[in-house]
């Protein structure tokens, strides 16, 4: 990349920083629908925002009713897609900065949408800025989408493609470097079984209200009193789980602590549902709490249910249990799988149904997976970018996550999250390290002109 560049984009830090602390202190998570803020006027306020900071920098801005906003460099008819968001999701709890601030601390901004997705968002903008100041032909035009509703339900992007084509190729800046291209496909099922009339007396449990998080916590009442009290600190000793139980006057509390995430990154994690089945079977359960302990437990890879399967673009299955609940003498329950891009989905649907005797399974979403191949003129260019930037490796990976690369017929995600970096999305306290982010802004303008540069 030629030096002018490099020079115009470390002029543009003040600027970019001053510029990303006004995005953080528009709080944009979703609310209620209104006329022209489909997503609240929060949302909405964020979108007017970019949308002044993006014309104040020279490019053409174009409003897509609340849904999304485009920019443009270059008037060719073929474009460069790079699409990313404006919205955020819920503060939660746990900051000890202020999610809304944009304070800025030992070159690191933190706050709420730094690194999920505004921070990336405004890198891919000054690289569009640098690539248009530094007089660089183009080829083929680069078009900047932001949507308003990512941590949702992408009706931005699906408004956006019913009134704008969106072009074929591009990335998405929502994820991590050197660069997703296989996003592994989805199914989930939902299960159904009466509770069993023998074996231990389950009263009541209900854990998780979400398919794609891994429980940390499983509260459970079961029938009986110290004798079985003392069941489960001897299985808690044999097995070094965090279990306890507390004798009452209406049964047995039964807990089980586990290590919340998220349903696609199983990895270093534990299942609170997994563990509380294992107990409960230990402790006499029958019926389908039996068979969901034999044939999910712990395993976050499907193996018991004979769904474990891998291939070297996508690497193994995830399976999750996020919801368990026993309501009005039923169990209700959730698999999550993220399936690698050449699983065999109906079969894998078949072999959990065949594993899991006794329940009704019904299929609450399947989704294909994506993938761009690594040998691509995409990929090839991104990571080429990468490798001159930063002198690391770059080699794709694969996710169990979404992104909107798969609204792209050839997208992947590209950044802006670097390989050592911990992943603070949607987490408490959320930064972005300012000398990253500038690093981010070259990668993205060296990619940009490998793509669509003359
Ligand atoms: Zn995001």
């Amino acid at each position: 990349m030629e030096q002018k560049v490099y020079e115009l984009i470390d002029s543009y830090r003040d600027e970019f920083v001053a510029t990303l602390q006004g995005w953080i202190r528009m709080p944009s998570v979703k609310g209620e629908p209104e006329d022209g803020a489909p997503f609240g006027q929060d949302v909405r306020k964020m979108l007017d925002r970019a949308m002044a900071d993006i014309r104040a920098m020279g490019f053409p801005v174009r409003d897509f009713q609340g849904y999304a906003c485009d920019a443009t460099l270059g008037d060719a008819e073929e474009k460069i897609a790079v699409l990313g968001h404006l919205d955020v999701v819920p503060v939660g709890d746990g900051w000890t900065k202020p999610p809304f601030d944009g304070l800025v601390e030992n070159g690191r901004i933190y706050g709420r949408g730094t690194n999920d997705d505004k921070g990336p968002s405004l890198a891919a903008l000054y690289a569009m800025k640098a690539i248009r100041e530094a007089g660089i032909p183009l080829k083929k035009g680069i078009r900047l989408i932001l949507g308003c509703d990512e941590e949702s339900g992408w009706e931005d992007m699906k408004y956006y493609g019913e009134h704008e084509k969106i072009p074929d190729v591009g990335f998405s800046p929502d994820a991590s470097f050197p660069l997703i291209n296989t996003e592994k496909g989805m199914v989930v099922l939902e299960l159904r079984a009466p509770a069993a009339k023998t074996g231990l007396r389950i009263l009541e449990m209900a854990t998780g209200n979400r398919i794609n998080v891994i429980p940390g916590e499983c509260v459970c009442r079961a029938e009986g009193g110290e004798e079985l009290a003392e069941k489960v600190r001897a299985y808690a000793k044999k097995t070094g789980l965090p279990y306890t139980a507390e004798v009452t006057e209406a049964g047995v509390v039964l807990q089980a602590t586990g290590i919340p995430g998220h349903s696609a990154y199983p990895e270093g994690r534990r299942n609170a549902i997994g563990m509380m089945l294992l107990l409960l079977k230990e402790l006499g359960a029958e019926g389908p709490i039996a068979t969901l302990a034999a044939a999910v437990g712990m395993e976050h890879d499907g193996t018991s249910l004979g769904c474990a399967c891998r291939d070297d673009v996508s690497e193994a299955l995830t399976c999750n249990m996020g919801i368990l609940r026993l309501e009005n003498g039923e169990w209700f329950g959730t698999l999550d799988f993220r399936c690698p891009v050449t699983a065999d989905q109906e079969k894998l649907k078949k072999n959990a149904a065949a594993h899991l005797p006794g329940f009704a399974i019904s299929v609450a979403t399947q989704k294909p997976p994506h993938h761009v191949p690594a040998d691509s003129e995409l990929v090839k260019n991104l990571l080429a970018a990468y490798e001159e930037e930063t002198g690391l490796e770059g080699k794709p990976m694969s996710t169990g996550g979404g992104t909107y690369a798969k609204v792209l017929q050839q997208g992947v995600a590209f950044g802006a999250l670097f390989p050592d970096e911990e992943d603070l999305a949607h987490q408490a306290d959320e930064f972005e390290d300012i000398d990253r982010l500038m690093l981010a802004v070259k990668i993205y303008a060296n990619a940009l002109i490998r793509l669509a540069a003359e």
